[in-house]
């Protein structure tokens, strides 16, 4: 299909960017990597009147360090941040959630922001971004506002039509962090999948693939530290998967909701062995 009729605006600097949203707000939409985007296009899942594509907006392509956090910038691709030294030895665990993300084509083009803001089901980066204790930097016509991960990419969130994500910031060496996933095929969405970030007093883990809608659960555990490495006992990731996930596991037609269910423990626990090897190495 061919996408529906829409005029094009490629702002040369943020200003420009947020006015236009301002402006056209529920009838445009933000290009990043477009790899999400444009087969929504295509598909006439959407129809926006007018497409804003960042991509010339200046110094977002960065990753910066700085004292607590890392800055990353609205238009750092996927595959750049995966390759950053500044990233594998700073963030734990994006690195490696990145590797199981799509493939490095689309990965070149897509950006770590516009994965988190399309919060699609499945995507790993915002059960990543939720088990960090991520930060989104938004930027409307009111300004800049800081953003927590668990209020943009939680049940029910969502970034407003006239707000632009310009950077993430991520926490620098907020723990040991260990990604696993259960996925049909590489590079495909994971049936399931976990973040872990074992912290010195709490286990915050990230959940991908259980709910349709995209949401990353957050669920977060007693201290495990003391008993590192063997972390969580599968009766109690049950107990927090009943508490904290409930009924949302879905299914579809080509994995079930059970085996979903039946999956999230395990994966967990292979996300708490990954964080484990992490600190071994470390
Ligand atoms: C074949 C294929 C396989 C894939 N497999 C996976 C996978 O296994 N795991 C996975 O996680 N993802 C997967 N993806 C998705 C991919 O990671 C996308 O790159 C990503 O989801 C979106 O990033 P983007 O930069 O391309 O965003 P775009 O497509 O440009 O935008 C996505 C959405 O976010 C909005 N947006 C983007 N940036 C901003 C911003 N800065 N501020 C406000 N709104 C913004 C856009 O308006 C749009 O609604 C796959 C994609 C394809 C095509």
């Amino acid at each position: 299909m061919t996408p529906s009729a829409f005029s094009y605006a490629r702002p040369g600097n943020l200003d420009d960017a947020v006015s236009l949203l301002n402006d056209h707000g529920d009838f445009a939409c933000v290009l990043a990597g477009g790899q999400t985007l444009i087969p929504l296009l295509a598909q006439r899942a959407v129809r926006p009147r007018l497409v804003i594509d960042i991509n010339r907006i200046p110094d977002l392509d960065r990753i910066e360090i700085r004292p607590d956090h890392i800055r990353m910038g609205a238009l750092v691709r996927q595959e750049q941040a995966r390759l950053s030294s500044v990233v594998r030895a700073e963030v734990g665990g994006l690195s490696e959630a990145l590797e199981w993300v799509a493939s490095p084509v689309i990965r070149e083009c897509g950006t770590v922001a516009g994965n988190l803001v399309a919060n699609t089901p499945g995507s790993e980066l915002p059960a990543v971004a939720i088990a960090l204790g991520a930060r989104f930097i938004v930027t409307d016509r009111h300004g800049e506002r800081l953003v927590a991960a668990a209020d943009l990419l939680g049940p029910g969130c969502r970034l407003a039509a006239d707000a632009l994500v310009t950077h993430v910031l991520w926490p620098r060496s907020p723990g040991l962090g260990g990604f696993y996933e259960v996925a049909r095929r590489d590079g495909h969405a994971p049936v399931v999948g976990a973040m872990v970030n074992l912290g010195r007093d709490d286990c915050r883990i990230g959940l991908c693939g259980v709910t349709a809608t995209g949401m990353a659960c957050p669920t977060v555990a007693g201290a495990v530290f003391d008993r590192f490495p063997t972390a969580l006992e599968p009766d109690e990731i049950d107990r927090l998967l009943a508490r904290d996930v409930g009924k949302p596991f879905f299914g579809n037609a080509f994995v079930g909701a059970h085996y979903r269910r039946e999956m999230a423990p395990v994966v967990i626990q292979r996300a708490i062995a990954a964080a484990a090897r992490a600190g071994q190495r470390g």
